[in-house]
């Protein structure tokens, strides 16, 4: 798909502007580059250079979706304690030198195996570990790779809880920081369509009922932002609120 770049004579009120950054920010998430742009112009240029970009306090989303992880989002966290990735965007040096500039990366934390994408070239580059759950573990192919076992939640710091909820893949896993963002990978995410949230029923490669039950014991847990890697990210006003679309969920998931 192409959209037409308007001439660089023609001025542009604040609408249009808006609209055509938002159009070439879709372009650069793209992840088969199938959205093309006829002309490059300054606004072209800003939007690509506007990756990662804040979407809440220290939380980036980062673009350059990759194909290999059929078009996962990926985030960047910028931590005092060393920057993350939550799961891989495609590597392309432009946003290798961003992060850079962001402070580089101390490790990648993958939620499953169909989110890895580029992860083991951003290892390379940054020379950091990546994480995944050991039962996704065989489809990591770089050497950087290390593995979370079993079903118990673990502190990977004071700020990051690792959550395993196997279903979508037996080795999915989301994480929970500073109580407030829960980074979902497929497990779960706020569907448009259904106004609810949701887990991919047809997207669902080990067990759904497994899934279910992962999905309940979320309800132990606080947040109240859902960051998926499909979907629609999802922002609840308070603790209670959150709590009541998964109980929601839950029924669904059952019916
Ligand atoms: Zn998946």
């Amino acid at each position: 798909m192409f959209f037409k770049t308007p001439p660089a004579s023609r001025r542009l009120s604040k609408i249009q502007i808006a609209l055509l950054f938002a159009a070439y920010r879709a372009l650069f998430s793209c992840p088969t580059n199938s959205i093309g742009a006829e002309k490059k112009n300054d606004l072209y240029k800003k939007s690509l250079d506007s990756f990662p970009y804040l979407m809440e306090e220290n939380i980036y989303h980062n673009g350059f979706h990759s194909e290999s992880s059929f078009g996962a989002t990926s985030y960047f966290i910028k931590d005092e304690n060393g920057n993350y990735l939550i799961d891989s965007p495609r590597f392309f040096n432009r946003l290798v030198s961003k992060i850079n500039d962001l402070g580089g990366l101390k490790q990648i934390l993958l939620t499953h195996k169909d989110d890895v994408a580029d992860s083991g070239k951003f290892c390379d580059e940054f020379n950091c570990p990546a994480h995944i759950h050991e039962d996704d573990f065989s489809s990591t192919k770089h050497a950087y790779a290390t593995i979370w076992r079993g079903s118990k939640e673990i502190w990977y710091n004071n700020e990051m809880k690792i959550i395993p909820v196997p279903g979508h893949t037996k080795g999915s896993v989301v994480f929970l920081y500073k109580d407030t963002y829960l980074f979902t990978g497929d497990h779960l995410c706020w569907s448009q369509s259904l106004g609810q949230l949701i887990a991919f029923k047809n997207a669902c490669w080990y067990d759904f009922d497994v899934q279910t039950k992962s999905m309940e014991s979320l309800l132990d847990y606080n947040f109240t932002y859902i960051l998926p890697g499909h979907g629609t990210p999802y922002k609840a006003t308070n603790v209670d609120e959150m709590k009541r679309e998964l109980e929601k969920c839950v029924k669904w998931m059952k019916a």
